[in-house]
């Protein structure tokens, strides 16, 4: 959508106090989602939203919502998330715009009290946002009904799907009465989803808001194939390299731990972490320190990674690539959020890493990069064409790891260093990133590719042009 069809909130039949409230809340113009999704929420329409991370997707539906159900009475509102931080950031902006309508929010998370949970779900609060999984230990021990519920919402379903929350939706959906509102917003439109959709929705109004349309923001996506052993200093260069804050997905909580162990014994102080096994109060702290600037650098897990809402995310690194090709879209629109530009960096294990590779270019609807085994085919042919037979997989290979990668893997249960933990006071100094003029950390992370040139067949261009051949632009 481009700007001079794009709607101003005044042509959205909003209440003034919300037009008031939206301009308190910053948002100049309605982003494409928004001017899609509003006016058929506000008619009481099923809305089937296929939006990206970023798109501003909360505000769509919490803004008609709020408008529809001001004035009534009762728990109307179910919003479903994934995620305890998702969870809690859905729950913040309810609060932001029906708070000042006298609605009351309540969320329910695991890891959060299940006592003061129960007590504030029987002051019958006008909104339920919840996690799939508690909301049913909940209706198990009788807390809540749900016989109100006029709005269901299902946020980012495909993930709740893939992180298998299909029979509890199932169990959900089964006690709200079929008359109501369903709205779902997901990130693909994956067969689960439509399934989901149909069993659950009444006639959808179906929006896709397309890449073009600004919902995915202006990220610079970098792709360097890196032996496993050379990842570590591979991050290390690029964060020396990076002045900015940096997020860095890995594959697992214990691969979490790992890479942060790296990082701090090589003295990045200015590195946090949080995975699944930190409790909940760790994972805020995490995430506050590193909004706040105390840390540069947080390392987490997919499903940890999608709660982190902060708005200044320089730079994404895939250390390992996601398991699902989807999670590559949600963890780089970690970046480039509000109209800001990012960057994104992916490490893929040569040969090992290329079906992933390939499984991103397709979700993503572009055609594959650069793959080393097709550029070892034409090595061998250019080799054979000069004479010789193809090259082997000669040259000393170092595999014992970078130090302190794989000393102790063990997940710390302390959770997080943080100042609660520590008692620091200030902000520990950023000791890699004195320089002034800061090299290309992609460049830099792409260094330790060159050493690992001769265990893995090097593409024709790398004869003229060295290892930044080996980075190359993905998916832009
Ligand atoms: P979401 O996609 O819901 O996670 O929103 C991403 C970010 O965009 C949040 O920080 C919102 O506060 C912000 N946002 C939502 N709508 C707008 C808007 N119309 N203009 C500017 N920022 C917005």
């Amino acid at each position: 959508m481009t700007s001079d069809i794009t709607p101003a909130w005044s042509e959205l039949n909003l209440s003034p106090e919300m037009l008031e409230l939206i301009a308190q809340a910053g948002y100049t113009i309605p982003s494409p989602v928004q001017a899609k999704a509003i006016p058929f929420v506000m008619d009481g329409r099923d809305v089937l939203v296929s939006s990206q991370t970023g798109s501003g997707k909360t505000a769509s539906f919490v803004i008609p919502v709020v408008e529809r159900f001001k004035n009534k009475n009762g728990t109307y509102i179910l919003a479903l998330s994934p995620t305890r931080e998702i969870a809690q950031q859905t729950g913040a902006v309810f609060e932001s715009f029906g708070a000042p309508f006298g609605l009351r929010t309540v969320v329910c998370i695991g890891g959060a009290s299940i006592p003061q949970e129960k007590e504030a779900l029987a002051s019958s609060p006008h909104i339920i946002v919840a996690t799939p999984g508690r909301l049913c230990d909940h209706m198990e021990r009788g807390n809540v009904w749900l016989d109100f519920i006029q709005c269901l919402i299902f946020d980012e379903a495909d993930r709740m799907l893939d992180m298998g929350f299909s029979k509890q939706i199932e169990q959900i959906s089964e006690q709200i009465p079929k008359e109501r509102q369903t709205l779902m917003f997901s990130a693909t439109f994956a067969p689960k989803v439509e399934r989901l959709a149909r069993n659950t929705m009444n006639n959808p109004e179906q929006i896709t808001i397309e890449k073009a349309e600004g919902s995915v923001p202006k990220i610079e996506q970098h792709l360097v194939w890196v032996e496993e052993e050379k990842k570590a200093s591979a991050l290390m260069n690029l964060i020396r390299n990076e002045p900015g804050t940096i997020i860095v997905f890995a594959k697992s909580k214990e691969r979490v731990y790992q890479v942060w162990r790296t990082l701090e014994g090589k003295r990045f102080k200015d590195a946090t972490y949080m995975h699944s096994d930190c409790t909940q109060e760790q994972r805020e702290a995490a995430v506050a320190d590193f909004k706040s600037g105390r840390y540069r650098v947080l390392v987490a897990t997919d499903v940890m990674g999608r709660g982190i809402d902060v708005d200044d995310v320089a730079h994404v690194v895939n250390y390992d690539v996601p398991r699902e090709p989807e999670d590559y879209v949600h963890r780089i629109g970690r970046t480039g959020r509000r109209g800001k530009t990012g960057m994104a960096t992916t490490f893929a294990i040569p040969f090992k890493d290329e079906q992933g590779i390939k499984a991103i270019a397709k979700v993503r609807g572009v055609a594959a990069p650069d793959l080393p085994s097709q550029n070892q085919n034409q090595n061998q042919d250019q080799e054979r064409d000069q004479g010789r037979g193809p090259r082997d997989n000669r040259g000393p290979r170092d595999s014992r790891g970078p130090r302190g990668d794989s000393r102790d893997s063990r997940v710390d249960s302390r959770g997080p260093r943080g100042p609660r933990d520590q008692n620091q006071n200030s902000r520990p100094p950023r000791q890699h990133t004195e320089d002034k003029k800061p090299n290309n950390p992609v460049a830099q992370a792409a260094a330790p590719v060159a050493a690992v040139s001769k265990t893995t067949p090097a593409p024709v261009m790398e004869k003229k042009t060295g290892f930044m051949s080996w980075v190359k632009k993905l998916f832009n």
